[in-house]
């Protein structure tokens, strides 16, 4: 049965609206009609069994029945802190780090970032982000979104990530002397990792020595220098298959 993420849904409300993209996909690209069967997620990680009442272009109507089974969150807390990267490489991060199992990204400015974000334009950005992060959710079958911070600074992230518990790694291209895997197996089992990953064009060493100071660890992911999206893409990955569930039992 196909999944759809809705804002929140009340058990006992009877009726929830799917609306915008999601609705006109459901009428034109789907062709779903009234008395087809969805499912029903909201952001909590509820879901339900839900009937097509209405359909129309913009608006679908929905009958919401019985709960059913959420799948198992991963058991790593597994939090991306992000340099904001032009836009379709930040897409991409946010949808793959959702099929992942990230549980949270936090979007951040720095020295070197391309892009430039005013309020609104940040505030937009954060808006598309939670709509990509709700589609790969459901899509995916993960049980509720990554939490989406809104867009910080490197300094205000360093001064929160601070006082946040859990192994802390700042993925730099010129660390030569530990690796990701010296540090996830030193560490041994982990319930929360944040790791950081740079803007195009990479940390300044400044940078680098400001998030030791508050408890990151500097690593390599080796000696070739990835794309910023391809390293969030491998460093959440790692630390899901070691002490995620990037597999099963
Ligand atoms: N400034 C560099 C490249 C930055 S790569 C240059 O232009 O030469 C973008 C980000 O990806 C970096 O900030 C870092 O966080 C991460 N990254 C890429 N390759 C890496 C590697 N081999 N080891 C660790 N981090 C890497």
């Amino acid at each position: 049965m196909r999944r759809f993420v809705v804002d929140h849904i009340l058990p006992d409300q009877g009726v929830v609206l799917i609306e915008g993209a999601e609705a006109r996909h459901i009428a034109k690209a789907l062709r779903m009609e009234p008395g087809d069967e969805i499912v029903v997620m909201d952001s909590e990680g509820m879901r339900y069994h839900g009937l097509i009442q209405s359909i129309g272009t913009s608006r679908v109507a929905v009958e919401v029945k019985g709960p059913i089974a959420t799948p198992d969150t991963p058991p790593l807390d597994m939090v991306l802190c992000q340099a904001v990267l032009k836009a379709k490489a930040m897409d991409l991060v946010i949808q793959k780090v959702t099929e992942l199992g990230a549980s949270r990204i936090v979007p951040f400015l720095s020295r070197r970032t391309v892009i430039r974000l005013d309020e609104k334009r940040g505030e937009n950005k954060l808006r598309r982000w939670k709509e990509i992060a709700r589609n790969a959710t459901a899509q995916c079958d993960r049980a509720i979104p990554p939490q989406i911070d809104g867009v910080t600074d490197f300094r205000q992230l360093l001064s929160a990530t601070s006082r946040e518990d859990g192994l802390k790694v700042i993925l730099w291209e010129q660390e030569r002397s530990r690796d990701l895997k010296d540090v996830l197996r030193q560490a041994g089992p982990q319930e929360k990792i944040v790791g950081m990953v740079g803007p195009e064009g990479g940390f300044s060493r400044e940078e680098v020595v400001q998030a030791m100071e508050v408890g990151f660890v500097p690593i390599s992911l080796g000696r070739r220098i990835l794309r910023a999206e391809t390293a969030a893409m491998v460093l959440v990955t790692l630390c899901l298959y070691e002490w995620g569930d990037l597999g099963l039992d």
